[in-house]
């Protein structure tokens, strides 16, 4: 079969072969075995690279998928230029490799995970962290997992407090006055939803022009990623 995609995890596996976890856009993820890529003059030790987008020829063996050739159909060279981008790109692949199932086909995902890495090695290291916290927030929704930013859970009305509540057991914003004692949830400024409904709701290029306050990005990003370890 012919995979189109990119590497997720790398490892080394047996004497001199190498595990490749490949995010492809016709099986999903899928575990593939690099015969004797460790070996000097591998021809296919090339094939198992990071941030790159390739074309890859894998025969299904008793136990293994087998690598048996394959070429490079665009590399995202720029994301090793800055340790920024690399930081940021890697954290978008962990999040494959760890939140989504081996051999579930997802298009939008795929298509999602390319133009984000596409966006990060094409624009300035600063935004990097604003595509990846995008980057999560719209994987969440399109697993199944949309926040709810726009109302309150639980009297539905329109979110109108300077101060609310993003509640990770439910999924989302509670208003003051519906807010409840329990331990999952934490208090937001209006700043901090206004980030995370422009996350969710707003594309990469447009994304691009904000400049969020450094600290309010890293405030919605925790809370991304919270939301993101309650649903495991
Ligand atoms: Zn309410």
């Amino acid at each position: 079969m012919i995979l189109r995609g990119f590497a997720l995890r790398i490892e080394d596996s047996g004497e001199d072969d190498l595990n490749l976890i490949f995010f492809s856009s016709e099986q999903g993820k899928i575990r593939i075995l690099v015969k004797g890529a460790r070996k000097p003059l591998s021809k296919l030790r090339g094939l198992a690279q990071f941030f790159v987008l390739s074309k890859l020829a894998v025969i299904k063996g008793k136990r293994n998928n087998h690598l048996i050739g394959g070429e490079e159909i665009k590399s995202f060279r720029n994301i090793f230029k800055s340790y920024k981008k690399i930081k940021e790109s890697s954290f978008l692949l962990s999040v494959l490799d760890n939140f989504f199932p081996f051999l579930k086909k997802d298009h939008k995902i795929f298509v999602l995970t390319f133009k984000a890495l596409e966006k990060i090695n094409s624009l300035k290291e600063e935004k990097s962290e604003i595509i990846a916290s995008a980057f999560l927030i719209k994987f969440l929704a399109f697993f199944g997992f949309k926040p709810e930013l726009k109302r309150c859970l639980v009297c539905h009305k329109t979110l109108k407090d300077n101060f609310l509540f993003f509640d990770f057991k439910e999924g989302g914003t509670i208003c003051l006055a519906c807010r409840r004692k329990n331990v999952h949830r934490q208090e937001i400024s209006k700043e901090i939803l206004d980030i995370l409904q422009k996350l969710l709701y707003n594309d990469f290029n447009s994304l691009a022009m904000y400049h969020f306050k450094e600290e309010n990005l890293k405030i919605a990003r925790e809370i991304i990623e919270k939301f993101l370890i309650w649903r495991k």
